[in-house]
């Protein structure tokens, strides 16, 4: 089998093909775990949850519960520490905010069976007192994780390296090949190298429409730009992950702090930009004023590959067998990596996932969400 793109979906795809006996190559266009999966935050739960379908938190849920079996498996395998911690993730609410999520909040946490604390002003303070003083209200969740994702990547790539999985740089995949009955027989590169294969996985991310459109079939995902600030602060500075609708703050065990995000429909541009700096760094001062001081030490970017829906494309086309589709995880590749890659592996395999996957089949016809979807140019 052939999986194209390194990425996170990708890689532990293949890592669950190959462990189950598959005799699996990946293929990549660029340099392995460099793109999304690499700039990501690492947040091990959506955000803002409640604004989708209730399949998508039952996927979620059942990515996060393999997370513990992953991470000790990636440990005894690898001895790498994907740095996976439980912060636990905290929205502060201000009486200025355009959307108040508390009551969606704290019924999608009873029925999802999160505990959520509402916490006073005092109570946000003091357990976060880098916030602002403003503050009306603070709505916890205490388990939620977050994880590193070069050092998660890192770790699938040493395992997968064991496993003497073929991991082929600079191989861009242009076209996928099929035979009179339109069964998926292989892929060709830029190079002109073709490769067999009885099935084939795109896991491209962001760049999966184009190659999809090369074959003939539509599926749309587009690149969704966002820019992170890292700044550099004392280990325990901030203990959790702060989330609010104008930027987002996740500290690190080394008290290097990630703010992000920016939502950029602005194709694959590349770079970070003056005027996305100065949004970030305005949204740190008015809701974490007490990292006013911390040292601005990096910035970067990656394309997350948003769906018009939110949604990721998961399953085979019906139009095209032994392409299988991995895609469109937009905002939350990272916690849907565990499922995403035992539920396609195991399918691929021919066993039927037992969650209900129509909401993800890259056979739907796709809705637009203004609150989920892509942001529109
Ligand atoms: C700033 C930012 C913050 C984020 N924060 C979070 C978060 O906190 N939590 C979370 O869960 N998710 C988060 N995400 C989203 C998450 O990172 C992505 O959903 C996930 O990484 C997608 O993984 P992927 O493997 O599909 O894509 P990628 O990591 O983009 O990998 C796709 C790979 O395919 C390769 N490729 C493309 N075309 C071809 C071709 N034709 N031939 C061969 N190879 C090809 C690419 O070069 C690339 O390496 C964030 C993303 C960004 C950018």
């Amino acid at each position: 089998m052939i999986v194209i793109g390194a990425g996170i979906i990708g890689l532990l795809t293949a890592l669950r093909l190959k462990q189950q006996g598959v005799d699996v190559s990946i293929l990549e266009k660029g340099k392995v775990a460099s793109e999304a999966s690499w700039a990501g935050a690492g947040i091990l739960c959506p955000i803002h949850p409640w604004l989708y379908p209730d399949s998508f938190s039952e996927l979620v849920n059942a990515s996060l519960d393999l997370y513990p079996d992953l991470q000790s498996e990636l440990d005894a395998e690898t001895g790498h520490d994907i740095q996976r911690i439980q912060s636990g993730l905290l929205i502060p609410c201000f009486a200025e905010d355009k959307v108040h999520h508390q009551a969606a909040a704290t019924r999608w946490s009873e029925k999802f069976g999160w505990d959520m604390q509402r916490l006073n002003p005092e109570q946000a303070l003091a357990v976060e007192p880098t916030l602002s003083p403003n503050v009306d209200e603070a709505l916890l969740w205490p388990d939620v994780y977050q994880v590193r994702n070069p050092e998660l990547l890192t770790a699938v790539l040493l395992y997968l390296q064991t496993l003497d999985v073929p991991i082929i740089e600079g191989s861009e995949v242009v076209k996928l090949l099929e035979d009179k009955q339109g069964q998926i027989i292989g892929v060709l590169t830029a190079a002109g190298k073709t490769y067999d294969a009885d099935a084939v996985l795109l896991a491209a991310g962001s760049w999966s429409q184009t190659l999809a459109a090369q074959s003939g079939f539509s599926l749309e995902v587009q690149p969704v730009k966002g820019q992170i600030v890292l700044l550099k602060t004392k280990p325990n500075t901030l203990k959790h992950i702060i989330k609010h609708d104008d930027a987002y703050f996740v500290p690190r065990r080394d008290g290097r702090i990630l703010v992000g995000a920016s939502m950029e429909n602005v194709g694959f541009e590349r770079g970070n930009t003056k005027e996305v700096f100065n949004e970030l760094m305005a949204a740190t001062r008015r809701l974490m004023p007490g990292l006013n001081d911390a040292e601005v030490e990096h910035q970067w970017m990656g394309f997350r590959p948003g769906s018009a829906d939110g949604l990721p494309f998961l399953g085979e086309v019906e139009s095209k067998p032994g392409l299988w589709i991995a895609t469109g995880h937009y905002r939350n590749g990272v916690a849907l990596a565990p499922i995403t890659a035992k539920l396609m592996a195991d399918w691929m395999l021919g066993v039927q996932p037992t969650l209900k996957m129509e909401d993800f089949s890259p056979n739907r016809n796709v809705q637009d969400s203004q609150q989920i979807g892509y942001p529109k140019a």
